[in-house]
This record gives C-alpha cells, sequence and structure tokens, in this order.
C-alpha cells in the first residue's frame, strides 16, 4: 500500500505537513495554523501537523454524522470481517507502526512494539463483537410476556489521547467504539502524528467504510469544538489530570457521557520477605522504562523495614548498566524525553526534589548524548528519603526520576498509598501470600501487580483509576467499554397465546 501520511504539496518545503483525515481520505483545503513535529533523538524538526479548530471537528463530525446509519445497520459478521482485516493489517505493519512511534515518542524500538502488540489485544477483543454486543432475553416474565434487552450505538463518538501512547492508547477505545456500532473522531496528541495517520490508513485498507473513522489534529481549539459540539454523544479522554477534568466537566455539562482517564502516581510496596533481586528489576523497568513516561510507571518504591535499604545498592547497580540514547539503536534502554519543553520540567522536579531535602543518589540532569548533543535526552535520576511532605511525592513527575520511600510497617505503606491523590496502578513484592492477598483486598487502588511491576490489565479487560486519577463512571475497554460505548434498551413483548386475548384491566400490570 502507500503511505500517505504526508500532504505532497508541503513535501516542496522540505518539511512534510500531515492533514487531517475526514471522510476516508487525508482532508485538503483547512489553511491555518501548524504545531512543529520533532525527532527527540535528534531535536530535529521533522514535520508540520494541522492544528484544527470548529471546521474541522464539524466537517468529521458531518463525515461520521453520514457513516453513521449503514455502520449501524452492517451485519455484525460483516462489521467483525472488517475487524478481523485490520487485526492482520496492523501486524503486518507492526514494525512499521513502532518506527513512527520510535521516530515521534523516543521510546525504545522494542518497546514501541510491545505497544503495538498490547493495543493489538483490544482489537482481537473487538472482532467478537457479535458476542459483546449480545442482549439478554428472559422468557415468562409475565403471563405470556417476554422481557428483551439490547445493545446498540450512540452515534458519533469521539476520542482525546495523549503522547506517550500512539498506539496502544487509541486501541484501546476506537475497537471498543467502532465495534459497538459507532462512527468515530479522534484527535490524536499533535507530538506523534505518524503512528496516528498509519492507523487511518489501515482502516481504510481493511475495508471500513469512509467516515466511520476520522482524525482531526490540534490542541485546546479542537478539544473545545469536540466538547460543543451537538452531535457527539460520548467521548473518551486520556491525558493529564487537569485537562482531564476539564473535559470531563464541560464535555457532562454538554450531556456528553466522558470517560477521563488521568494521571498518576504509583507507588511498588517491597516487604522485607521479597526476592530482592526481582523487586530491583522492577523498579528500574518500571520507573525508567520509556523514560518514565508511562501513567503505570511506579514512580515510588516503599521500602517497609530494612527492604528500602537492602534494595538501593541492588537499584544502583542495575541503573550503572542502564544505556542511554536514540530509541532505535541497538542495544539503548531509555530514548528521550518527547519534547524540550517537558525535559525541562523534569529537571525543575529534580531541583525542586533537591531543594525539598530528598537525598539524591543518582544525578541525570547533566546527561548529554555524545553523538546527538541536540536530542532531547536526561539521564536516569535516584531519590533517597522521601516523604509525602513532600512535592516530588505528590505530584506526577512524568520522568525518569524514581523516589525511596522508607516505611517502619506493612499498614503505614497501605496507608501511603491509600491516602495519595492519585490512584491508577499499584504492586506489592512479597514472598508471602497471605500479605499480598491482604494487600490485594485493602489498598484503594484498581489495578494492582503482586511481583509485577507494571500491571496493565491483559486488553480483554477493563482500564481505569480512580480518585485523581480517572474522572468516569466506568473503566475504558473490556465489558465496561461496551456499556460506555452502548445504549440499552429493556423491551417488554407480550404474544398471547393464539385465540386467547387478555381482559382489560386497569390494575398496574402485575405477574
Ligand atoms: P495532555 O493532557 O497534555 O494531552 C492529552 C490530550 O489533550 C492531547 O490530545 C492534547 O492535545 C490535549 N490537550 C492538551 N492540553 C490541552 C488543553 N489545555 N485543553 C484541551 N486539550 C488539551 O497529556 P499528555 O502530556 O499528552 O500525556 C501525559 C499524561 O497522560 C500524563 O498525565 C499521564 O499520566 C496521562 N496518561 C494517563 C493514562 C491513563 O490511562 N490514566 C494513560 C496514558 C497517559
Amino acid at each position: 500500500m502507500t503511505i500517505q501520511t504526508v500532504d505532497p504539496a508541503s513535501e516542496a518545503t522540505g518539511v512534510p505537513t500531515i492533514s487531517h483525515w475526514i471522510d476516508g481520505r487525508p482532508a485538503q483545503g483547512f489553511d491555518g495554523p501548524t504545531s512543529a513535529v520533532f525527532n527527540p533523538a535528534t531535536g530535529a524538526l521533522i514535520g508540520r501537523v494541522p492544528r484544527g479548530g470548529a471546521p474541522e471537528v464539524e466537517a468529521a463530525v458531518a463525515a461520521a454524522r453520514a457513516a453513521f446509519p449503514a455502520w449501524r445497520d452492517m451485519p455484525l459478521i460483516a462489521r467483525s470481517q472488517i475487524f478481523f482485516a485490520y487485526r492482520e493489517l496492523v501486524w503486518q505493519h507492526r514494525h512499521d507502526l513502532a518506527r513512527l512511534i520510535t521516530r515521534d515518542h523516543g521510546k525504545t524500538l522494542p518497546d514501541a512494539l510491545s505497544e503495538v502488540t498490547r493495543g493489538l489485544e483490544t482489537v482481537e477483543y473487538a472482532c467478537g463483537l457479535p458476542v459483546h454486543l449480545a442482549g439478554m432475553n428472559t422468557p415468562n416474565v409475565s403471563t405470556n410476556v417476554d422481557a428483551l434487552t439490547l445493545r446498540q450505538p450512540l452515534g458519533v463518538a469521539a476520542g482525546i489521547t495523549p503522547f506517550n501512547f500512539p498506539v496502544m492508547v487509541p486501541m484501546w477505545i476506537y475497537p471498543i467504539a467502532l465495534a459497538c456500532g459507532n462512527t468515530f473522531v479522534w484527535k490524536p496528541s499533535s507530538h506523534t502524528p505518524g503512528a496516528a495517520q498509519l492507523q487511518a490508513e489501515l482502516w481504510k485498507e481493511a475495508g471500513l467504510p469512509d467516515g466511520v473513522f476520522n482524525i482531526v489534529y490540534g490542541g485546546r481549539e479542537a478539544v473545545d469544538a469536540i466538547l460543543e459540539h451537538p452531535d457527539i454523544a460520548a467521548l473518551s479522554f486520556v491525558g493529564s489530570t487537569a485537562v482531564g477534568r476539564y473535559v470531563h466537566e464541560v464535555g457532562s455539562r454538554n450531556g456528553k457521557r466522558v470517560g477521563a482517564y488521568t494521571g498518576a502516581k504509583n507507588a511498588m510496596v517491597v516487604l522485607p520477605d521479597a526476592d530482592m533481586e526481582l523487586a530491583a528489576d522492577a523498579a528500574v523497568a518500571a520507573g525508567f522504562g520509556s523514560a518514565g513516561e508511562r501513567c503505570m510507571a511506579q514512580t515510588l518504591v516503599i521500602g517497609v523495614g530494612d527492604a528500602g535499604e537492602r534494595l538501593l545498592p541492588l537499584i544502583l547497580e542495575r541503573i550503572d548498566g542502564l544505556k542511554v540514547g536514540p530509541g532505535d539503536e541497538a542495544g539503548t534502554d531509555m530514548g528521550p524525553i518527547y519534547s524540550a519543553e517537558h525535559r525541562a520540567e523534569v529537571i525543575r522536579w529534580i531541583d525542586r526534589g533537591v531543594a525539598e531535602g530528598a537525598e539524591l543518589l543518582v544525578d541525570g540532569r547533566p546527561f548529554r548524548h555524545p553523538t546527538q548533543p541536540d536530542g532531547f535526552f536526561l539521564g536516569v535520576s535516584l531519590f533517597d528519603k522521601v516523604t509525602p511532605a513532600m512535592d516530588i511525592y505528590q505530584e506526577e513527575i512524568f520522568g525518569p526520576v524514581l523516589g525511596m520511600v522508607h516505611t517502619n510497617s506493612y499498614a503505614e505503606a497501605v496507608g501511603l498509598i491509600n491516602d495519595h491523590k492519585y490512584g491508577n496502578g499499584t504492586a506489592i513484592f512479597t514472598n508471602d501470600g497471605g500479605a499480598a492477598r491482604k494487600f490485594e483486598l485493602e489498598v484503594d487502588v484498581p489495578m494492582i501487580g503482586v511481583n509485577v511491576p507494571i500491571p496493565v490489565p491483559a486488553g480483554y479487560l477493563s482500564f481505569g483509576g480512580t480518585k485523581n486519577s480517572a474522572f468516569a463512571d466506568l473503566q475504558m475497554r473490556g465489558e465496561d467499554g461496551i456499556r460506555f460505548f452502548t445504549k440499552q434498551k429493556e423491551i417488554t413483548v407480550r404474544w398471547a397465546d393464539p385465540g386467547r386475548r387478555p381482559s382489560l384491566s386497569l390494575v398496574f400490570p402485575g405477574n
């Protein structure tokens, strides 16, 4: 296939501009401001992406609205065959998608490939859509009366997604929305547009009718236009807490169904009986993988008793062996930060931690890459003696900064997690099954790992946080996702026995 990720006209300028994707093709004719796209490993400008607003959202919604009746009415088996074709195409193009993720985001190629395959799990789940959309039929709820439950699509749905998983997070949203029979408008992060465009092209090749899946790029203006548009019935947002709270408030006020899944500050508890080598591997992998730019990263380690003291040398040993470099270079463990601005912000957080009195055991600030001096690189940082009174304990940093907290008891550790304003993921490291079980029951965080540091549930299950990590009544994906993207109808049906008509009665229908 031809990959049309750029507008050919703008190639003449040397810096390609990606187009919105509306009604099954790159949308031309929208002149307006654009944002720069950088390769974070080199610091080079690699493209421009339009900053759409109300006219672009209107065009995308109009295409989605027009495509809705036929998509809704398509026989479920035919709809699911398009999903099977899309699944095959994504699999065939997994390395292309991974390269685009690494180019735009900076994460390592193996990490990007894993992102694609984890996203694909939800596409695979959606292939079984006839089963997921099955309603209930209860015969004989009253004399000659049966009850039916139907699940129907809502109409046009939208998704607004962050920079850090340009494939996996959107794949947690749009397959479910489309499987349920909705049409879709997606607003990806403008930092990582390459993989977005390829996903649209793969849908087209899979046979998805034009207008069912649309992309509008942009920032606040595009988001506001989505929030205000009367024809968008439901909206899934994934991103920072401040923006998610706003999207949830405004979208709900405008009568939309909104699920917003937001920021995090995850902590892993290490009990003194844990396998310390395993726990150290986990802390380093979860804290620094993808440069700490994962909402499920464990950025705090809570050592119980002497666990923290025993863990620190093992963590330091592993940090020594980490290779920071371009994500497409073999052997790289950690790529750059996704933008120059965010790199500066993470450095400000490290400065803050020092000022607050945490002990900086490893300082990533001076790191410079030898051959890519303009890349947005930062080394990893490790703080010891982090306490709940510090901002670096309370706030999300979203960078490669790990903090060690020491507690005297298991109860104190669980209290810390339950008192934290975020609640996305957590983990416990122990060899005591009873302690792990108690943790599962007591901790007020919905996604829990036992000796697993990044407990992202499998793609057929639901995903979502609590407290400031989600503004939503349901989780996304899985059964909750199906519920979110459908409306339910309860139908009460009477078919009297042939020849026997019920007699007139003014009594409230009983049984
Ligand atoms: P972000 O909030 O800056 O951006 C998310 C989306 O909102 C993007 O599409 C962006 O263009 C748009 N946006 C940005 N600023 C806006 C504004 N002022 N008004 C309206 N829209 C705006 O988030 P990000 O930096 O792209 O992603 C990182 C954040 O996402 C972190 O906080 C991370 O924890 C969170 N995240 C959460 C989950 C989860 O499942 N809970 C998953 C991944 C990332």
